[in-house]
């Protein structure tokens, strides 16, 4: 039997469940993938805090596609994607996986445009939106409001090549009002008071020099459309929140949602987990034979949320997040241990550690087989 290692690098530090008394009754909350790739251990993560607190809180899970990269978005990494959720029984309550699969929904960005093209519409009313043609590299590298060549002051037609577009978020942009601070405040649910310059890493890109509308955009457009209450994602998007309530402000919307940003699990580099590390993809490591449960639980030890990898099935995962089990975990979790994890992970849920995952015995993924 050869291992299979999955090495994590260290955890993020800090806590790893929120306060039940904290968690919003009835929170409408999404699961929201891009299509560029295969899903991985990574969205596990997520998954397990989607859904794991949704179904302890009486709340629902969307659905979104967020395909507004049209030219990394494929439609078979969505396919892919939808089968792999109902394997591992982690099906949204909006939409029906079926209806993503017939065609057209509104839970796919990049089946119709016309929701961003009215939000740039108000913020080019406010006199916020502009042109800007800067190179990638020094849009990337520019901190503070503006853009590198600042490009607001240029007046660069809109459809010229190869410019992007931007709007200022600026409390002294032209259409702010006086109640708008430097500053947007949230108090995270796992990781308290926090605040930020919206316009930290410049003016917030609307639509990209390819004509895709940005994630940023789609994103706050989409939360407020479908009605999501609770954004729950990984913390990697921490610092991006500022720029996004500012952005849903000026939008019009009147109430927040909520978030939670939960640890994530990294490389030993400390790099997060990402599409291009294909030892995590969920649909390998089934097809290695592991089952659905072996995997959630693998997920949940090896971010903290259980401390020591068991089979979990989905339809368990709000005992996760239930106030009888802060602390521990392990009383209505399913009492087997899978053979086929180890991890090195010691007590201390915040230290560096190393899990791993091995091959199944041959009967495993032939039992396996004779199931489907
Ligand atoms: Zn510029």
């Amino acid at each position: 039997m050869t291992p299979l290692a999955v090495p994590l690098g260290p955890r993020d530090p800090g806590p790893v469940r929120p306060d039940p008394a904290r968690l919003p009754a009835a929170p409408t909350t999404r699961f929201a993938p891009a299509p560029t790739g295969l899903l991985h251990l990574g969205h596990l993560v997520n998954a397990l805090y989607v859904w794991g607190i949704a179904r302890a809180s009486g709340g629902r899970v969307l659905l979104r596609i967020e395909d507004h990269d049209r030219q990394r978005s494929l439609r078979a990494h969505e396919a892919a994607l939808l089968d792999d959720l109902e394997r591992l029984g982690l099906l949204p309550d909006t939409p029906p996986l079926d209806t993503l699969r017939a065609g057209r929904s509104a839970y796919r960005q990049s089946d119709d445009p016309a929701p961003y093209e009215a939000a740039a519409e108000v913020l080019r009313a406010q006199g916020r939106v502009y042109a800007c043609d800067c190179p990638r590299a020094a849009v990337l590298a520019w901190r503070g409001p503006g853009c590198p060549g600042s490009c607001g002051d240029r007046g660069l037609p809109e459809g010229s090549p190869g410019a992007s577009l931007r709007a200022r978020l600026d409390a002294g942009a032209a259409g702010s009002t006086a109640d708008e601070g430097d500053r947007e405040a949230f108090d995270d649910l796992l990781l308290g008071p926090r605040d930020g310059d919206p316009s930290a890493d410049g003016d917030v890109t609307l639509r990209d020099r390819h004509g895709n509308w940005s994630y940023p955009l789609c994103v706050v457009v989409d939360d407020a459309r479908h009605g999501v209450d609770l954004v729950i994602r990984g913390r990697d998007l921490l610092d991006a929140t500022p720029r996004q309530l500012r952005l849903g402000r000026l939008l019009g919307r009147a109430r927040p949602p909520a978030f939670l940003h939960h640890p994530l699990l990294r490389k030993p580099s400390s790099a997060k987990l990402s599409k291009a590390d294909h030892d995590t993809a969920i649909r390998d490591l089934l097809e290695e034979g592991a089952t659905p449960a072996d995997l959630l639980g693998f997920a949940a030890a090896a971010v903290g949320l259980m401390d020591a990898p068991r089979a979990l099935p989905a339809a368990r995962l709000e005992g996760l997040f239930t106030t009888s089990l802060r602390g521990g975990c392990s009383s209505v979790l399913a009492p087997s241990v899978s053979p086929h994890f180890s991890t090195s992970a010691g007590p201390d849920r915040r230290v560096a550690h190393s899990n791993q995952w091995t091959r199944p015995p041959a009967g495993v993924r032939s039992r396996r087989r004779h199931r489907a």
